[in-house]
This record gives C-alpha cells, structure tokens and sequence, in this order.
C-alpha cells in the first residue's frame, strides 16, 4: 500500500511518504507527513495551552466573584442582622 499525507494531497503537494504491508496491494492509505505532523501537533498544543490559560482566567473569575459574593453577602447579612437588632 502507498501512504500518502493527507494534507499534502489536499494542497496538493508530493504527497508520497512510504511503502506499507501489503506491499502487493496498490490501494492508497493515508498519513502525515513529518511537516504536517509537527505543525498539526504545534497547532493542537497552541489550542490546548490557550484551552488551560482561559480555563485558569475563568478559574480566577470565578473565585474573585464568589469572595466578592461572599463580602457583600456578608456586608449585607450583619446590615439585616443591626436592623433586627434594633
Ligand atoms: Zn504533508
């Protein structure tokens, strides 16, 4: 079998990277090629880095707005608690 990349055919490119058992058979498999792979994994790392820095922001947003929460629901309860006081 011929193994092709299949990036590679689609921007139509030399797209030939090996042989692969069964060597008999003439059918087409695909793959990637060493450039596409390293680019294709570079832009998988850039998704998955930029996944986990938004993740950690939202992460820091949402603990800021539950302290901030927790203030002025805290704020808000002893201002009940001196009315009912009084
Ligand atoms: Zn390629």
């Amino acid at each position: 079998m011929k193994v092709l990349c299949a990036w590679c055919v689609r921007d139509g490119r030399p797209a030939y990277l090996r042989e692969k058992s069964p060597l008999d058979d003439p059918s087409e498999t695909h793959g990637l090629c060493g450039d596409h792979f390293t680019s294709l994994s570079a832009s998988v790392g850039q998704v998955v880095t930029s996944r986990v820095w938004l993740i950690s922001r939202v992460n820091d947003f949402s603990w800021g707005l539950t302290r901030w929460a927790q203030r002025m629901m805290g704020r808000f309860c002893s201002l009940l608690v001196t009315d009912i006081e009084r």
